[in-house]
């Protein structure tokens, strides 16, 4: 939320965008990324962190690193090497903490987050004969809306009937917390569990995930978080918030890689005594005697016994020099410059832009993301689109009319935003007949 340390007197013109970013604590962070190169002279304006996160420089470092280690140790080095890779993932742990607000034991980074899903599905939901439908939101990431339809399938319900979607009110974009209640209130004692996001995919809302754990607690039923879309970009307390479970991927804010591998939370008053009730793989069993080979399952500490597999070091040592960016620059430092990139940038389009392009993100709950749509009659949303591509803007198009447009505080500047209105000015001036 904007508060004094947020507020900026924002101005039409490059000067403005100059001395923000000479003003700017964090600004040194964006030496530590590789961008894409130039295009027909025009430097890269990269502002697609919602979807793949640039590459920070010491990943190649950590990723040469173990192949290294690989080369001169072979499988010794699941023990002997500099990173043992046996508790490599444990590296990643304080990171993942912060960002979260968890303690340390509560966070985990593996699998990929459909699969951590339906993981944490497995444990979490608990249908029972009165209570068994799943609310999620009207408009769910395509992927947590098959893991549940499946989930329901499988225990025999009817995806139709037993899935129960939370919409915005006709006409709007935004969830309301207040229809939540509502239906909560008619039927509360029906729903097993809520599958929500942290921010919705979209239109970038940030919902307010401590209220949805709060009503979900008054109501009777379990609470998953999809945290896709905030981890890195919201700073969260959910050691405080309390949901069942959480998980994410890391290749939007957290940089870690096309694919990168994921993560999950579930708080400490699941741990004991859940490892009846969840699925197994040996890469659950404590650590100290995994490598008996023991035939009784003993669960290790925290979460850590929800993995399965081996995890790969390949995929977390990229996470992990991200992460280790985020430690430096603080969450709650990121999250006021984010809010002053986004604000900048809506001022932009409200002084510029009036009657052409406009956002659908609400202004005041909102992640590092302004959706933006379009609305100059004379102009083809889709070739406007195509025409900041043809200029190095790199974003992404959602049908059937939004362009996200999402500035990374960790390596985007204020002239990232400038330059993206510039260039938009020229796709738009070249739309009109
Ligand atoms: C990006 C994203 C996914 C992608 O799932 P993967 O399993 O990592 O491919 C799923 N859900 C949401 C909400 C997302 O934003």
């Amino acid at each position: 939320m904007a508060n004094n340390q947020t507020v900026m007197n924002y101005q039409i013109g490059r000067d403005f965008a100059r001395h923000a970013d000479d003003d700017d604590e964090l600004r040194e962070f964006r030496q530590a990324f590789v961008f894409p190169p130039s295009r027909n002279e025009r430097d890269c304006v990269y502002l697609c962190g919602n979807s793949l996160g640039l590459q920070p420089k010491l990943a190649v470092r950590y990723v040469e690193e173990e192949l290294a280690e690989w080369a001169r140790l072979g499988v010794r080095g699941h023990f002997q090497a500099k990173r043992p890779w046996l508790s490599y993932h444990r590296n990643t742990r304080q990171g993942l903490a912060e960002l979260t607000g968890a303690k340390k034991h509560e966070v985990v980074a593996m699998n990929s987050l459909t699969v951590n899903l339906h993981l944490m599905m497995s444990s979490f939901y608990r249908p029972t004969s009165g209570r068994r439908k799943i609310l999620i939101e009207s408009t769910a990431f395509p992927s947590d809306r098959f893991a549940v339809e499946s989930q329901l399938r499988m225990r025999g319900f009817d995806a139709t009937l037993d899935l129960i979607e939370w919409s915005p009110r006709l006409g709007e974009n935004d969830l309301l917390i207040d229809d939540l209640q509502s239906i909560l209130q008619q039927q509360g004692d029906e729903i097993a569990l809520m599958l929500l996001p942290g921010v919705q995919y979209y239109n970038g809302q940030l919902l307010d995930m401590q209220k949805i754990c709060q009503l979900a607690r008054e109501y009777g039923c379990a609470v998953g978080l999809d945290l896709a879309h905030a981890i890195g970009n919201v700073p969260m307390r959910l050691s405080e918030w309390d949901p069942d479970f959480a998980a994410w991927c890391s290749y939007k804010y957290l940089n870690a890689g096309p694919g990168a591998i994921g993560g999950a939370f579930v708080p400490e008053r699941h741990h004991v005594d859940a490892a009846h009730t969840h699925l197994l793989g040996w890469w659950g069993h404590d650590e100290e005697t995994r490598m008996k080979m023991s035939s009784t399952f003993s669960p290790a500490k925290g979460v850590d016994q929800w993995q399965l597999s081996c995890p790969t070091v390949l995929s977390l040592a990229p996470l992990l020099a991200s992460l280790e960016l985020f430690q430096q620059a603080d969450i709650s430092r990121l999250r006021r410059k984010s809010l002053k990139l986004t604000g900048y940038l809506d001022f932009l389009l409200r002084e510029e832009f009036s009657g052409r392009a406009t956002s659908i993100t609400p202004d005041v709950a909102r992640g590092a993301q302004i959706s933006m749509t379009i609305v100059d009659p004379a102009a083809n949303p889709r070739e406007v689109f195509e025409r900041l591509q043809s200029q190095n803007v790199v974003l992404d198009w959602r049908e059937p009319n939004v362009i996200r447009v999402a500035p990374a505080p960790l390596y985007n500047n204020y002239t990232d935003i400038y330059e993206f209105a510039r260039r938009l000015r020229i796709a738009l001036s070249s739309q009109q007949i």
